[in-house]
């Protein structure tokens, strides 16, 4: 099946909340595709922020052809778009209580290869620091601006995870990706990909082609220990799912800022002392607390300065 403007079919990749009978619908697929999951598996092990509710399934497949699978099998009961990719959820908050979504984690799906051109393959489960260690040691440099930042392959093509001036479609060649019946892969261009400001590449990613730069281990180290530096003396170190929002015509911490919020808590939730675009787990928040928060400091930064904060972090539900 064919997808985009021509023929109005939006591609896959949003994920649409269903209710525990669909989540048993979609247990019996995946039961036929033969992929492990597990049951109940708490927020605390699966994002970066640590609060919020647990995963009712949460499904582990071991490859990329058991991937495809799972989300065939999915397609054969109209359930695709129910599913919902997590890498490194770093950028995930999962809300309270039981969350019925099917969740695929792709962190099995960590293959990279250097080719013999010099572009390297990656899967997207792999860790983005993973991806620097490995390139470096061939060579190759590029993605240190993203040293320090707990992002997968996929989660970092999605979203163009960016920083320090640099972004990931920078060092993008091409794209591997399920089709919009997920019948099939296939690869798409970077160009084709409409990369934007934390704006990435649609629907459900396999896999990508990066092209980078010759640099020694030794120039990649260096350079990966100065962004890391850079980032510790401006983020906090406690548990975070990343900025909150994306930046408008000022950065967004500093509207919140000005709005007086810095230190503001709800529950075990925190709105960061050093920095105001980071709502921090300080132990034992909710999702419920970060959410509150969150609302807060778009409210308060609306009525002040009449400017509406855009949301940067996904709430599965
Ligand atoms: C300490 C800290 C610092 C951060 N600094 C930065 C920064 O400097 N710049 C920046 O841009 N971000 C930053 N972030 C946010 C975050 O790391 C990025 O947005 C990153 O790209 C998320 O990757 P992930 O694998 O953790 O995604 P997840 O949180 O697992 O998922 C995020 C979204 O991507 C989707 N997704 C994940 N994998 C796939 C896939 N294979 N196919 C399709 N969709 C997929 C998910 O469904 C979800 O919608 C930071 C976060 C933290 C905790």
């Amino acid at each position: 099946m064919e997808y985009g403007k021509e023929t109005g079919k939006a591609h896959p990749g949003v994920c649409r909340k269903c209710g525990r009978e669909g989540a048993e619908k979609f247990e019996k697929a995946a039961r036929s595709a033969g992929v492990a999951f597990r049951e109940s598996v708490g927020a605390d092990s699966l994002t970066t922020f640590g609060g919020g509710g647990t995963v009712f399934r949460l499904y582990e497949p071991r490859d990329k052809s058991e991937l495809c699978s799972l989300m065939r099998a999915a397609a054969d009961v109209g359930m695709q778009e129910n599913v919902f990719f997590l890498g490194g959820g770093s950028d995930t908050v999962i809300a309270d209580g039981t969350v019925y979504t099917p969740v695929v984690s792709t962190h099995r799906l960590n293959r990279i290869a250097m080719q013999a051109d010099g572009t390297v393959y990656a899967e997207c489960g792999v860790r983005i620091s993973a991806l620097t260690v490995s390139a470096a040691k061939h060579g190759r440099g590029g993605f240190e601006f993203l040293w320090g930042v707990p992002a997968t392959v996929g989660g970092a093509l999605r979203l163009n995870a960016g920083a320090f001036g640099a972004q990931t479609a920078d060092y993008v060649i091409k794209i591997e990706r399920l089709n919009a019946d997920c019948a099939e892969t296939e690869w798409i261009d970077a160009t084709e990909a409409e990369f934007g400001y934390r704006r990435g590449a649609e629907g459900f990613l396999l896999s990508a082609v990066f092209g980078l730069s010759p640099a020694t281990p030794d120039e990649s180290r260096a350079l990966a220990v100065r962004y890391a530096a850079e980032r510790r003396k401006k983020q906090p170190a406690l548990p975070s799912c990343g900025s909150v929002f994306a930046g408008a015509d000022m950065p967004a911490g500093y509207y919140i800022e000005r709005a007086g919020l810095k230190g503001v808590r709800r529950g075990g939730a925190q709105i960061s002392e050093l920095h105001a675009n980071f709502i921090v787990n300080t132990g034992g928040a909710t999702a419920t607390d970060f959410t509150e928060l969150v609302n807060l400091a778009e409210r308060r930064v609306r009525e002040l300065f009449g400017v509406n904060l855009r949301r940067e972090f996904v709430l599965l539900e």
